[in-house]
């Protein structure tokens, strides 16, 4: 089974630069990481393929340094990695990016499953795996926390709801998107990493892609930042109430928070 796992570049920390004429991110390739969920989307195709067999390779649009990433990708056991990177992808909103993603994944050829973080912790919109299979025209399931059943042809999923939880099953090839309960990422392994230290990637450009040039970077975006700021921060005291299991549990809860997310969000 053939699985592309896509995997984006974020910064590293919560202090995110924004650039204050174009309102886009300001991307450093030093201090830029896999966004958090989409290790769980490596995990989950690495089980697939321990039970399966076949191949999982990471994809991701992106700068040139985005090979970092992908890099440390292919030590946590991808077997190789595609970079979509062309000055011509720049400024894309969700839209354009689906777009742009659709097209390696058309060029990598007969793929069975996408895996996508639930969201990327600096865009933070969720949308890139329903586009990606609406522009694929291939069936979704979001914020899946477990793949209860795969075959070469159908998947079975629990996906979380704000109200519990509902089993879906659908053909393959389709797109999940996972949320970060679904497993516990592997580390990198030694081997790994110096299998990708020497990996070769490929690199594949709008030429190369057969984009249409109206679909993708700011030309192909329907959507644009009017404007962004980054939010005051204060410090807030709270006094948590209940037991030592309670208090224990709060704090846990937060850990977490600030280790996936990178910051609170309530
Ligand atoms: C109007 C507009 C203009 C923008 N201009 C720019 C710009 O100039 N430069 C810029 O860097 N960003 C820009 N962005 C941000 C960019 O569009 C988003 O970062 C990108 O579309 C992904 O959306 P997201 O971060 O919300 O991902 P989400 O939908 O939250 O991510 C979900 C999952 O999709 C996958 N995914 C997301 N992005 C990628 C990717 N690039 N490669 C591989 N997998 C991916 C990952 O698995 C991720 O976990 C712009 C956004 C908007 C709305």
């Amino acid at each position: 089974m053939k699985i592309v796992v896509c995997v984006k570049q974020v910064p590293s920390s919560n202090e995110v630069k924004l650039d204050p004429k174009t309102n886009t991110i300001i991307r450093e390739a030093d201090k830029s990481v896999i966004n958090p969920y989409d290790k769980f989307a490596i995990e989950e195709a690495l089980k697939i393929k321990d039970n399966l067999k076949g191949e999982v390779i990471a994809l991701s649009m992106g700068i040139p340094a985005t090979e970092k990433i992908l890099r440390d990708a292919m030590s946590r056991g991808c077997d190789r990695s595609v970079l979509l990177s062309d000055k011509k992808f720049a400024g894309a909103d969700t839209l354009a990016t689906a777009y742009t993603l659709s097209l390696g994944i058309k060029k990598i050829k007969n793929v069975s499953l996408i895996i996508c973080g639930k969201m990327a912790i600096d865009g933070d919109t969720a949308q890139i795996g329903p586009e990606l299979a609406e522009t694929l025209k291939i069936p979704h399931i979001t914020d899946v926390s477990e793949i209860i059943k795969i075959s070469e042809n159908e998947i079975t999923c629990r996906k979380i709801n704000d109200n519990g939880y509902s089993i879906i099953k659908m053909v393959l090839p389709a797109v999940i998107t996972v949320v970060k309960d679904i497993n516990l990422p592997r580390l990198p392994t030694i081997p790994g990493v110096l299998k990708s230290i020497h990996a070769s990637f490929e690199i594949i450009n709008a030429h190369n892609a057969t984009a249409n040039i109206n679909r993708i970077g700011s030309t192909g975006s329907p959507t644009q930042v009017i404007d962004t700021f980054i939010p005051e921060r204060k410090n807030v005291a709270i006094e948590i109430e209940g037991d030592i299991d309670k208090k224990i549990d709060f704090i846990g809860d937060i850990i977490k928070e600030i280790m996936y997310n990178g910051r609170i969000d309530n």
